[in-house]
């Protein structure tokens, strides 16, 4: 407890005395609950946790962040749960700690780009309070000071994940002196060897330099005075990593990487910028091509500077940015400084900007450090509202659009797994296919052998692709099924004539297809189930390319419709035909064939084209359920609705839609529904139970 007792007193520098003593039970509740534990280095595992702890009080984070990070591993290691923790602790202080567990959890398997750039992503993604990516944070970087305990192997995976995962998310959140301290430590641990010889150049180097360095420093500031600028000026050491980084990426030596001075400025305003760069010049000459001005046209992030490289004293280049202290500010900022700059119209909430003043306190103090800081609570951030991040049952991730359904993550595995699909089980559990898939969800597609795309995926399907196969497989199967259809209306035309299919030999066919300059039968029956060949003259031209041409009988039978045809026969939306109806199919066009009922006005209109209509009757054993509409009259009184729907339901009906239209003078009511039935008899036991209901004074069917 003395190294304990010791933390508090210098966090109470900047945090109220309750939030101490809140501090303090937490520390005693997870010294409890990791009794007996310790770290690879031999000490108390309580040691981590407050450790981390530390490191947020270094960053002057609040005291909800401070009691998380010292609880922030007992959920995973010990039986704690997440109610204990808000009891004790207060809700949000559970919910850090969740996040963080959460974020433990996902294990990091490839090491391939796009995955670790995925992997990211998606952790940014799912903390939606940016603390817990803090708290993940400063929990990697204390395990990455103390990685000399652990295994070699191991160390190697961690230093790894390090430099791919957590050390960008700090550069992206801008945070840049953990950017460099983990990627500094992991370099140090994948490859030890060369970071020991880099170490000791550099510090040779340094010590060659450090009089020259000296010297060039004095000499700017000196000439900066004289012209009344006033600056501060840092000589800028370049982190072993970076030197490393460029040395690989460049293919320069150790020599030409180290071989430049670096400087920074920074000055009150813009106006003295421009003092500062021509009092410069003045002292070294510039490199020609080597002046940047990205004060007058910022970078796309809303980084801000003026660059130049001057030729040196002694040959060394010598590079110098100089910019405000505000520039400074926003160039440390990263990301942060990105968010307020990228959608300068209304999307940008309030909560990213509170977010980006807090990073920009959070970069300051970090700097400055001593200053008090004024803390937001509850700071949320969503830094990739546009995607979500799944996991494949084998641990991939996969990125897609916000919204995105099971139908969509199964078309962008494979296209095979979209048209095939059944089912879905999210994190474990069946859910239906149209469900909208959240960050971090596990998802598994079940398929089945035969089963083929649903047209109704359309409604809700959001990437291109998914939209593309469902399309392109429906068209396919529309072609299959208007072959059927062209089958069955053909027989029926050759029935005129006493023939059937069977009776029509492959040369008669052969030739038909030569002379119509058609591809194959299967082209001419598509034809005909699509309307743009007719039955009649087909059947003719076939019969005429046999030896006896039979006469015309006109006893022709009509066309069975049993209701799953398909798309190739389609059920007029203005009539709605239901078995028991009689009906009439009328071929359209490039459209197959739409039954519709024999007093549709349709089909009076029609009347003059009688080859396009063909005389068609229900299958008796039709099982599929059909639309259709009526509408009610009722008297207008409390709950007759929800009445009118148990009834329907009562009766075995599925209501597809509903809309209600009060009359003017408020005593009736006019109600639509549009209702599934199985045939005409299921409609009528429907509407005669609807009339038993006192308050329905009309009860119609709507045609048209
Ligand atoms: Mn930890």
């Amino acid at each position: 407890m003395g190294e304990a007792a010791t933390l508090f007193k210098e966090w109470s520098g900047y945090l109220k005395p309750e939030d101490i003593s809140q501090l303090e039970s937490a520390y005693h509740f997870s010294e409890a609950a990791h009794e007996g534990q310790f770290r690879k280095s031999g000490e108390p595992y309580i040691s981590h946790p407050l450790a981390v702890a530390n490191i947020l009080a270094q960053w002057h984070l609040d005291s909800q962040a401070l009691t998380a990070a010292l609880l922030h591993d007992v959920m995973e290691d010990t039986a704690v749960t997440k109610t204990e923790i808000s009891k004790s602790f207060g809700r949000p202080v559970a919910d850090l700690v969740d996040g963080v567990s959460k974020l433990d959890r996902i294990e990091f398997e490839t090491q391939e780009k796009a995955q670790a750039e995925n992997f990211r992503k998606m952790l940014l993604a799912m903390a939606r309070d940016v603390r817990v990516i803090l708290i993940k944070l400063a929990d990697r970087l204390h395990n990455m000071r103390t990685l000399e305990a652990v295994e070699p192997r191991k160390r190697r995976r961690i230093a790894r994940e390090t430099m791919d995962i957590y050390a960008p998310i700090a550069n992206r959140l801008g945070l840049n002196s953990i950017y460099q301290e983990l990627e500094d430590l992991s370099f140090k641990h994948l490859y030890p060897d060369r970071y020991r010889v880099l170490a000791k150049a550099v510090k040779a180097a340094r010590g060659n330099r450090r009089e020259i360095v000296g010297k060039v420093m004095e000499s700017i500031k000196r000439r900066l005075r004289d012209n009344k600028v006033e600056a501060q000026v840092h000589g800028r050491e370049k982190h072993l990593n970076s030197i490393y980084r460029k040395m690989r990426e460049k293919h320069l030596s150790f020599a030409q990487v180290l071989d430049v001075f670096g400087f920074r400025i920074i000055v009150k305003d813009v106006h003295a910028c421009y003092i500062a760069l021509g009092a410069l010049h003045g002292l070294f000459k510039p490199i020609p091509g080597k002046f940047k001005d990205y004060i007058a046209i910022p970078k796309a992030n809303g980084y801000q500077s003026l660059h130049t490289t001057l030729f040196g004293p002694f040959g060394t280049p010598i590079e110098a940015q100089i910019r405000t202290a505000e520039m400074h500010k926003i160039a440390e900022a990263g990301v942060a400084s990105h968010w307020l700059y990228k959608s300068s119209d209304t999307s940008l909430s309030d909560l990213q900007r509170k977010t980006h003043q807090w990073l920009q306190s959070l970069l300051q103090m970090q700097s400055e450090s001593g200053d008090s800081v004024e803390f937001l609570e509850h700071l949320k951030v969503d830094l990739f509202p546009d995607e979500v991040y799944i996991f494949t049952p084998k641990g991939q991730i996969m990125a897609l659009p916000r919204g995105a359904t099971a139908v969509d993550f199964a078309y962008s595995v494979h296209t095979d797994i979209g048209n095939r699909c059944v089912a879905v089980k999210i994190n474990q559990e069946l859910m239906p296919l149209r469900t909208e898939l959240k960050n971090g969800d596990r998802v598994e597609i079940i398929t089945a052998a035969h089963a083929k795309p649903n047209p109704l995926w359309l409604n809700f399907v959001v990437t291109a692709k998914a939209r593309s196969h469902i399309r392109h497989f429906l068209k396919t199967m529309h072609f299959q099924e208007s072959v059927q259809l062209g089958e069955r209306l053909l027989n029926q035309a050759l029935a005129n004539y006493k023939a059937g299919l069977a009776d029509v030999n492959d040369r008669q066919w052969d030739k038909l297809v030569r002379d119509s300059s058609a591809k194959s039968r299967h082209e001419i029956l598509a034809d005909i189930g699509l309307g743009k060949r007719l039955a009649a003259v087909v059947a003719r031209q076939l019969l005429s390319l046999g030896e006896t041409p039979p006469p015309e009988d006109g006893s022709a039978g009509s066309v069975v419709i049993h209701g799953s045809e398909g798309m190739a026969v389609q059920f007029a939306r203005c009539c709605k035909p239901i078995p028991g109806d009689p009906i009439i199919g009328l071929i359209s066009k490039g459209q197959g064939m739409l039954i519709h009922t024999h007093d549709c006005p349709v089909i009076a209109k029609a009347r003059a084209d009688p080859e396009r209509q063909l005389d068609v009757a229900w299958d008796p054993e039709t099982k599929k359920l059909f639309e259709v509409s009526i509408k009610l009259v009722v008297a207008n009184r409390r709950g007759v609705l929800a009445q009118v729907a148990a009834e329907i339901a009562e009766a075995g009906s599925n209501i597809q839609n509903v809309s209600v239209n009060p009359e003017d003078d408020g005593t009736y009511t006019d109600m639509h529904f549009t209702l599934q039935v199985s045939n005409r008899l299921h409609l009528a036991r429907i509407m005669r139970s609807l009339r038993r209901i006192p308050e329905v004074v009309r009860v119609s069917r709507v045609k048209g």
